[in-house]
């Protein structure tokens, strides 16, 4: 950069700040703002234009361009030159404006008068908030340096908007994070709740975008960069000690945290006038804006790793959320980008309800907000955008809502819906220690998911009758190594001591697919839910299967011990992984330790080829409890953690339906105890459908207990099967409109 540049840039920043700082309103500081840089870059026009909602820019200042026209025109997202700037997040530079793609009159500015226009979008962290527009005359092209000048001032205006130094009279000058957002996202957790928003990553927030002592900066910077690459290399040294490819992954990022690009682009900002923090900011959003237009994996991924570096080099140098965990408020609701399960457990059962920009219904952070029974709602766009810490907060877990700073009427309409879900859960409380005896006398097991010791207590609060899915991997998941068999087996003990005589069914490891353990070498496989998952891993290295067997029967300590298998597909794993349960019973005959008083491992079936087993399975095995999640998936080919795909496809569809009656008639006739312990069976209608088809035990979330008896033992399940079959007969695709249909009639 030429020396006269830098320092015109400095001096237009310097004179900036004198502006910004004056004690005016929000319309004189933009009025100054534009007058300035027009000024100082000798050109006819500038013009500020920022958004008055999420659709519509809005000319809020200008010097050049008519005066009326400020706050009159308006342009949509996409439209026009400036809409274009906006939606494309780049620079639009040419030298002949009228005669260029998108150009769009508006006679009220007066703007036909100028040839040249170089529109640069004012955002900040990938976020765009305006456009700035340099205009003139003259038929030329601005030059690179000058639109870097402008690159630089619009980043400055884009911090000081965050900082709510343009606050004035109408929306496009209102005050971000003020008013009331309504977000949309769905369903992974049902339930309701008020609290206050609590950052996972805090906002950082840049007071100070522009110096005048570059020298002060760059030594700023640099040390930051160093404390930066220091932390790094410390990760690296514990990565390697751990998993060669975990460290194989920061080789890479620490390549990133190394780059001498990336650090002199940076100085070359510091240098033209920004501060530190603002030149790292400006370097963020440039790759945030890149992320979001590219396709391409590989560099998405590396421009993931610049906007994580640039996140911690922010951290180190505004020493923001380092403490984040110190303040947090009464009744916090999580909200983030996504969360790991590990993380999530970290923070414990004090967060009162989740809402993630991101996450899937299948994920293990999502299992974990269901243990806990607390609202979550996933793929809420914008959410860790808007919200600031601390901000008031309604999440509407049946909606899929949540309500950001909500006015009055909607906080009162939503402590109604609050109450009416209190009074429920009174209601369900009632029956809490009846059965779940239908109508027509038949009585369904319900029972309830676990894989916490914290989940425990809910078997009483539930009234569930047992644990009929003990989820073990979680124990594993949290933890930075593998667990010892001495450790498993306390607490396999703790969990049957707090189950207090009634039944646990524990899963033994399920990982593959989402659940990758930090510990593990991870497999690099294309379709990962259909990989090296589950019973795969526990059969081709047994190492581990072996030990848990082995912790399970010394948990049991002579009582009574029910342990089942994950994803098994052919009868030949299920022999195998049995097989492995003798010898490890051998084992422990031969060392002399006391064995469970009854023994019973079954198997999950979580794929269709499992209900077309030969008879022989079927009568080999102890019990079979169906995974619905995976069986579903696999049914109907249709990805569980895909939002998109997910849902296309019903549950109480008729061919889904076929399939389990197959599998009830089969165990049937054998006589083996069958369960279901899918999501689904936590839901009431489907609920009802499994146990009209004969399936005699759920297992579902705790808080679903309630719900489900509270409908079983309303209806006569002869009578939903008739309805059942009624459609089937009608040839509707499913049954649930028919059900639906028929009970409203009946509670
Ligand atoms: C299932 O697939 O339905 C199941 C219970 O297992 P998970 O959800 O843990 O895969
Ligand atoms: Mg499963």
């Amino acid at each position: 950069m030429p020396q006269r540049l830098e320092s015109e840039s400095r001096k237009l920043l310097g004179r900036l700040r004198e502006a910004l700082a004056a004690d005016s309103e929000g319309q004189a500081r933009l009025d100054a703002v534009v007058q300035l840089i027009a000024d100082s870059m000798g050109t006819e026009v500038c013009s500020i234009y920022l958004f008055r909602d999420a659709e519509t820019l809005e000319l809020c200042a200008t010097k050049g361009l008519q005066a009326e026209a400020v706050h009159q025109t308006r342009m949509r997202l996409g439209e026009g030159l400036v809409g274009r700037t906006a939606k494309s997040r780049a620079v639009i530079n040419t030298a002949n404006a009228p005669a260029s793609k998108g150009f769009r009159y508006m006679p009220e500015t007066g703007e036909e008068r100028f040839s040249s226009f170089c529109g640069v979008p004012i955002q900040r962290l990938g976020e765009v908030l305006g456009v700035l527009v340099v205009q003139s005359k003259a038929a030329r092209e601005y030059t690179p340096d000058e639109v870097y000048a402008l690159e630089i001032v619009a980043m400055v205006i884009a911090e000081m908007t965050e900082l709510g130094a343009f606050v004035g009279e109408g929306a496009a000058l209102s005050a971000r994070h003020q008013q009331s957002v309504m977000l949309h996202g769905s369903v992974a957790q049902e339930g309701a709740t008020e609290g206050l928003v609590y950052l996972h990553e805090p906002r950082v927030v840049v007071t100070n975008p522009i110096s005048d002592d570059p020298e002060t900066e760059r030594a700023r910077l640099a040390n930051a960069i160093k404390q930066l690459r220091d932390g790094v290399d410390d990760m690296l040294v514990t990565a390697h000690a751990i998993d060669n490819d975990q460290a194989q992954v920061l080789e890479a990022y620490r390549m990133f945290a190394n780059s001498t690009s990336w650090l002199r682009r940076m100085e070359a900002d510091v240098d033209n006038g920004l501060s530190a923090e603002a030149a790292v900011e400006k370097e963020q959003s440039l790759a945030r804006a890149r992320l979001s237009k590219s396709k391409d994996p590989y560099l998405r991924e590396r421009l993931s790793d610049l906007d994580d570096l640039s996140n911690r080099l922010l951290r180190i140098l505004t020493g923001q959320g380092a403490e984040a965990r110190a303040d947090m408020p009464e009744n916090p609701i999580l909200v983030a980008r996504n969360i790991g399960p590990g993380e999530l457990l970290e923070y414990g059962k004090q967060i009162k309800g989740i809402v993630l920009e991101e996450g899937s219904v299948g994920s293990h952070a999502t299992i974990v907000a269901r243990a806990w029974a607390i609202p979550l709602i996933i793929n809420a766009k914008g959410v860790t955008r808007e919200a600031l810490n601390g901000d008031p907060i309604l999440v509407d877990g049946e909606q899929g809502i949540a309500h950001l700073r909500p006015d009055e009427t909607v906080q009162s309409a939503f402590r109604d819906k609050l109450a009416m879900q209190t009074r429920a859960q009174e209601r369900y409380a009632s029956i809490r220690d009846l059965a779940a005896t239908s109508k027509c006398g038949t009585t369904t097991s319900l029972q309830m998911n676990a894989g916490l010791i914290a989940d425990l207590p809910s078997l009483h609060g539930s009234g569930a009758e047992g644990v009929g899915l003990f989820r073990t991997e979680l124990q594993f998941l949290i933890r930075n190594q593998m667990p010892r068999r001495a450790e498993l087996s306390a607490l396999y003990s703790r969990v049957l001591k707090a189950a207090n005589g009634k039944r646990v069914a524990f899963r033994t490891l399920d990982i593959g697919s989402d659940k990758v353990l930090p510990y593990m070498k991870a497999n690099d496989e294309p379709n990962p839910a259909m990989g090296w998952r589950a019973i795969r891993v526990g059969l081709d290295k047994p190492g581990v299967l072996r030990m848990q067997l082995q912790a399970l029967l010394r948990a049991a300590d002579g009582q009574p011990l029910d342990v089942m298998f994950p994803f098994i597909t052919q009868f030949s794993e299920y022999r195998t992984a049995r097989a492995e349960m003798d010898k490890a019973i051998a084992r422990e005959t031969k060392l002399g330790h006391k064995l469970p008083e009854t023994l019973r491992v079954g198997a999950m079936l979580e794929t269709p080829s499992l209900a077309f087993a030969p008879d022989a399975f079927f009568e080999a095995v102890d019990f079979i409890s169906i995974g619905g999640n995976d069986l579903k998936q696999f049914f109907f080919a249709a990805d569980r953690e895909n939002e998109r795909v997910r849902k296309r496809y019903d549950t109480l569809d008729v061919s889904f339906l076929s399939l389990l009656e197959k599998i009830v008639a089969r165990c049937d006739t054998v006589g083996t105890p069958l369960s279901f312990c899918g999501e689904d069976a936590g839901r009431p209608v489907e609920a009802l459908c499994f146990a009209a088809l004969g399936i005699r035990t759920l297992s579902m979330r705790p808080a679903s207990v309630g719900p489900v008896k509270h409908l079983l033992r309303r209806v006569d399940l002869t009578e939903v099967k008739s309805v059942m079959d009624d459609a089937i007969a009608e040839g509707e695709q499913s049954v649930r409109r028919a059900v639906a249909d028929w009970l409203v009639y009946q509670v």
